[in-house]
């Protein structure tokens, strides 16, 4: 495999960006793909080249794999970075793009689709002797196999979609009542998401926390871990907050996560970046989840304590170079803390929104990193994921990190769009978040009794926007104007 020269970034928004940054340290020419609501996107600006899909939605668009194929064709791109979501996890996107003569930037097509499969990585992770929740895969169909499973399993059980993602086509199983009713909208909804019905049951874990371990393989057998984080501050199984390391294991459990993420990646040979997901239980016992086979949304707080780029990283190994490093290399540094900002409304369940950015500012320090792809005048749309940035921060240790985190959310301000930041403020400040004692339920917990805590509609109107620019350029931003960032 020969050195990238022209890299196609098959994505947009902030990882788009992120990609473009390291092809420009590499001296790799970037084309960047838009679709019609991306037109004046920051990655389409940052870009060596921009090219239209011709196309608004993302099936018209960022999925559009004719489309890409021809730009690839016609540009003479060598190389394909995929991003997370779109085609990242695709076995059949990074199949076309090999037979194309062009390199897919992440692992072969065969360990895309044996890892894509939950049942499949199930049966990989314990062949590498590595632990897999209590689980059942067989037939669903009747009263008489829920009977079995619940039999041989107990309650409470997690349905799940075998090729799911995202927390999507999760069902939890209290009691036998309406489980063949909850299978059968699982199923649907498998379908509906992922086009393949296939189901599995597994034990529901209690109170679990999520710990993953970041993976980096080249194609030559060499396989490293770059650490853990901490991904337990989830709202409907999607993460909210990122921290690494995780506060919350022994340095034992550590040790035996590293071992077994490094275990089940020689298992599936392996090579490129990759997540291995785990579940521990209050009991500190672990059990594989699935691996991610893509650069991982949170993958910052990584590069922040290892000062390990990862997409170069990935770029590098794509080329089929040889790890620029060996385990004993890789030293950890510091905590690291990502808050995922997104478009939403937390005091309207959530509910997405959509705007024009009228004013936004991103605080500079040594120690904080912004990837976002937001600048003034960027229209949000809702045809993407909501995600608009992610604000994380380093410090020599977790303490630190936290009065860092402090320091970048109260000077941080965006306003022309309602986000979740106020939100993201009281969940740091919660007491479980500062002893570092979370599991994946706390969110729920904490949202029965949460209140965003707006300023009313006539305060906000007696400002204009030259006093706010004012106001927030003062060295001590004044604490009124925190509640200015949900507007
Ligand atoms: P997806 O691929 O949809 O993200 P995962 O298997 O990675 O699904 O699980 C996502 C989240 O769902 C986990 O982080 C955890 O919070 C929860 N979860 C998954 N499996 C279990 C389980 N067996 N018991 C309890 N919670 C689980």
């Amino acid at each position: 495999m020969g050195s990238i020269k022209r890299l196609l970034i098959a994505n947009r928004g902030e990882i788009a960006c992120r990609i473009i940054f390291a092809a420009r340290d590499l001296g790799i020419t970037s084309y960047a793909v838009y679709s019609d609501a991306d037109r004046n996107s920051k990655h389409v600006k940052l870009a060596d080249f921009a090219i239209s899909l011709n196309g608004l939605e993302a099936s018209e668009s960022y999925l559009n794999l004719d489309k890409l194929l021809e730009i690839i064709q016609e540009h003479k791109i060598d190389a394909v970075h995929p991003g997370y979501g779109f085609f990242s996890e695709n076995a059949e996107f990074a199949r076309k793009i090999q037979e194309a003569g062009v390199i897919f930037i992440g692992p072969s097509a065969e360990v895309i689709e044996n890892l894509g499969s939950k049942i499949k990585a199930r049966a990989i992770a314990k062949a590498a002797g590595v632990p897999i929740v209590p689980g059942y895969q067989g037939k669903l169909d009747t009263d008489e196999d829920v009977k079995k499973v619940l039999a041989k399993l107990g309650f409470p059980l997690l349905i799940k979609a075998s090729a799911g993602g995202g927390g999507r086509g999760m069902r939890v199983l209290r009691e036998a009542h309406h489980a063949l009713e909850e299978l059968a909208a699982a199923r649907n909804e498998a379908m509906k998401f992922f086009k393949d019905d296939q189901l599995f049951i597994e034990r529901y874990i209690e109170k679990p926390r999520h710990i993953e371990v970041q993976i980096l393989a080249d194609q030559h057998g060499n396989v490293v871990h770059l650490g853990d984080r901490e991904c337990s501050m989830q709202r409907k199984h999607q993460k909210v907050i990122e921290e690494a390391p995780s506060p919350s294991i022994s340095q034992s459990l550590r040790e035996k996560l590293y071992q077994a993420s490094i275990s089940l990646a020689k298992e599936c040979q392996y090579s490129n970046a990759g997540t291995v997901e785990f579940i521990v239980d209050d009991q500190d016992q672990f059990y594989f989840l699935e691996v991610n086979t893509r650069l991982q949304v949170e993958h910052p707080v990584t590069e922040m304590i290892t000062g390990i780029d990862l997409v170069k990283a990935q770029i590098k190994v794509a080329e089929g170079k040889h790890l620029p490093f060996t385990q004993e290399d890789v030293k950890f540094q510091g905590h690291s803390i990502e808050l995922r900002l997104y478009a939403e409304d937390p005091s309207r369940q959530f509910f997405p929104s959509h705007g024009k950015v009228a004013l936004l500012i991103e605080p500079d320090g040594p120690f904080h990193r912004i990837d976002s792809y937001l600048q003034e005048g960027t229209e949000i749309s809702t045809y993407f994921d909501p995600m608009l940035a992610k604000l994380v921060v380093k410090g020599f240790n977790r303490k630190e990190a936290l009065q860092n985190l402090n320091a970048l959310t109260s000077r941080y301000v965006l306003l022309g769009i309602q986000h979740n930041l106020n939100f993201l403020i009281d969940l740091v400040a919660s007491e479980a978040f500062q002893q570092g004692k979370y599991s994946t339920d706390f969110i729920a917990k904490f949202l029965e009794t949460w209140q965003d805590s707006e300023l009313d509609e006539k305060e906000i109107d007696s400002f204009d926007d030259q006093s706010m620019i004012m106001f927030s350029e003062q060295e001590n931003l004044p604490k009124d104007l925190i509640h200015f960032r949900n507007v």
